[in-house]
């Protein structure tokens, strides 16, 4: 596998590559590389001649400094994590490079990008935006791989990839999971054993609520509220927000259709976990 540090010489390999024939996947992390990231990973390799993959905590869609600064990162094992997965080049820039001095702009997303995430971290998704894009413009895949985890980030992408004619195709995978049901996740290492005892609470109620909203009652309202009284009477968790969205333009829906989604983000001491669960192939 080769390690890539500079835009230049990673746009180059895949400019190479490209004039060869053959098609390219690409799979960017934060790196502390998990299962899930290794199904974006596997998925790609399976689907194009050659993967990429990168790692770059990306410093400006962070608005809280010690999430940062506490953010976990261990290179030489994810370069082996992603080896093993079959990334052909791990491109892995530093902060300087993806950001040299003078760097001024910034991507606008607009309205899907101010719920939920949006709403409680302030210009997060315009800096992925910029950050996905200039990504996709160093590496130029055929396909970008990115996880349903994080549901409203893969929707903004696909967004911005459309509103700005990017010629890469984005594919979204399924959340995977610990055998509890709680969604992989970086931070997951930062629960408190307590915590992480605790944690998978979030998929359980989830879950509980397609089912009521299938059987029993589908007003959002009444689903939201069930779900933060149960899980914050019953855990240590704090709920930060629950909605049901329409599955594609992410606004509100009063009553939880086989169009909606509900996605919600829940802290346990200062770990913000986020999940979702689609109701559009759980209820008939
Ligand atoms: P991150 O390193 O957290 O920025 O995640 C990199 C990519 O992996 C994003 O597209 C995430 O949505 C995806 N991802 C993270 N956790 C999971 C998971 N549990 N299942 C599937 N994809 C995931």
């Amino acid at each position: 596998m080769l390690i890539i540090r500079t835009p230049s010489e990673m746009n180059e390999w895949s400019v190479g590559q490209c004039a060869a024939g053959n098609t390219i996947g690409f799979v960017p992390t934060m790196g502390a590389l998990h299962q899930g990231h290794v199904e974006l990973m596997q998925k790609s390799a399976r689907e194009n001649n050659f993967t990429t993959a990168s790692i770059f905590v990306n410093p400006l869609q962070f608005n809280n400094q010690n999430d940062l600064a506490t953010y976990p990162r261990q290179f030489d094992q994810d370069a082996k994590i992603a080896k093993d997965a079959g990334v052909d080049v791990l491109y892995a820039p530093t902060v300087n490079a993806m950001y040299p001095e003078g760097f001024t702009t910034n991507i606008s997303v607009g309205e899907i990008a101010n719920s939920m995430e949006g709403l409680h971290r302030p210009g997060h998704f315009d800096a992925v935006a910029t950050v996905v894009v200039k990504l996709l413009n160093i590496v130029a895949p055929h396909v970008a791989y990115f996880g349903e985890k994080d549901f409203q980030q893969l929707a903004v992408i696909r967004h911005v990839v459309r509103d700005l004619d990017i010629p890469s195709t984005i594919v979204g995978v399924p959340t995977i999971r610990a055998i509890d049901g709680l969604a992989l996740s970086s931070r997951n290492v930062r629960l408190t054993p307590e915590h992480l005892q605790q944690a998978p609470i979030i998929y359980l109620l989830l879950q509980q609520l397609v089912q009521s909203a299938h059987s029993v009652n589908n007003e959002t309202l009444k689903l939201t509220s069930h779900f933060t009284e149960m899980i914050q009477s019953s855990s240590d968790a704090r709920v930060e927000y629950v909605e049901i969205v329409n599955a594609k333009t992410l606004l509100p829906v009063s009553h939880a259709d086989n169009t909606a989604v509900v996605c919600v983000a829940v802290w346990f001491g200062d770990v913000r976990l986020i999940d979702n669960i689609s109701l559009v192939s759980n209820i008939a």
